[in-house]
């Protein structure tokens, strides 16, 4: 029998400026409580995925012109961007995005505006601090001042308070050096393990991504090409080849 369905994403199509086609009949599914990862090359949609997912398209005058897309249970094709936070699904965009005029503390504070008045449930602080322990000792500084790895993290904090049952995250490892890597996607893993979170993680490091992920897709050209549980991924030979560079 099959794991719970939490995101279901079937034959996808989206448009950007009612003239570029991005996604092609794009489908995947996220389990509940596993991390999937989407991999492919620059360009691919994976991106475009991410925020079709969290109905974010519209922004940048793109859309969904077929297909259909289900969170937990829930097509989201009626949900706003900010309906979809609150029903426990977190964009972790690329690039971070955070407040860099506030300190961390209050990036924290600014990610529960949404949620109290509503009486939905905010994560304490210190949970968000005790996988992040930088972020504790940085909590009265400016965000901007933080460094990648530490922007990173608060980017992955910060969608913590929504006690989200799917955090979209869009190339942690960006930017950043492996030793951090490293450390970050320790971090994911443990959260995933704990908190029963599940991410879909869009990532170019496709050995990273394999080390916390427990299937995968590989998409080129607005969809999906490869996909399978991740011990067998790495042993396709065009994966090793492609992707993890080993050929
Ligand atoms: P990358 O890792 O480089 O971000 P990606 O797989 O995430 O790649 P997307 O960012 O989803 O790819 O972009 C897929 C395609 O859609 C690219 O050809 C890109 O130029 C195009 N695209 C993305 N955003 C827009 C937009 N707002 N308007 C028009 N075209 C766009």
């Amino acid at each position: 029998m099959d794991a719970e369905i939490l995101l279901n994403v079937n034959n996808v199509e989206v448009v950007y400026n009612r003239t570029i086609q991005v996604l092609r009949g794009l489908s995947l599914r996220v389990p509940k409580g596993e991390i999937v990862a989407l991999l492919g090359s620059n360009g691919a949609g994976k991106s475009t995925t991410l925020k079709a997912v969290s109905n974010l398209l519209e922004l940048e005058d793109g859309a969904v012109t077929a297909g259909q897309i289900e969170f937990d249970g829930t097509d989201i094709a009626s949900l706003t961007p900010h309906g979809l936070v609150r029903r426990g699904l977190f964009h972790v965009m690329e690039g971070r995005r955070i407040f860099e005029d506030l300190t961390v503390e209050e990036n924290l504070t600014a990610a529960t505006f949404s949620l109290s008045g509503r009486g939905l449930p905010i994560t304490p602080f210190d949970l968000v601090y005790s996988y992040f322990p930088r972020l504790y000792e940085r909590r009265k500084g400016l965000a901007g001042y933080l460094s990648g790895g530490e922007q990173q993290m608060l980017a992955i904090g910060r969608a913590l308070i929504s006690k989200p049952k799917l955090i979209l995250l869009d190339e942690p490892s960006l930017g950043l050096s492996p030793k951090l890597v490293e450390e970050i996607f320790t971090i994911i893993a443990r959260i995933n393990a704990e908190q029963g979170v599940s991410m879909l993680l869009v990532e170019q490091n496709a050995a990273v991504a394999f080390s916390v992920a427990s299937y995968g897709y590989i998409m080129e050209m607005g969809k999906v090409v490869i996909d399978g549980p991740v011990e067998r991924l790495v042993k396709d030979q065009d994966v090793q080849e492609f992707y993890l560079g080993l050929g």
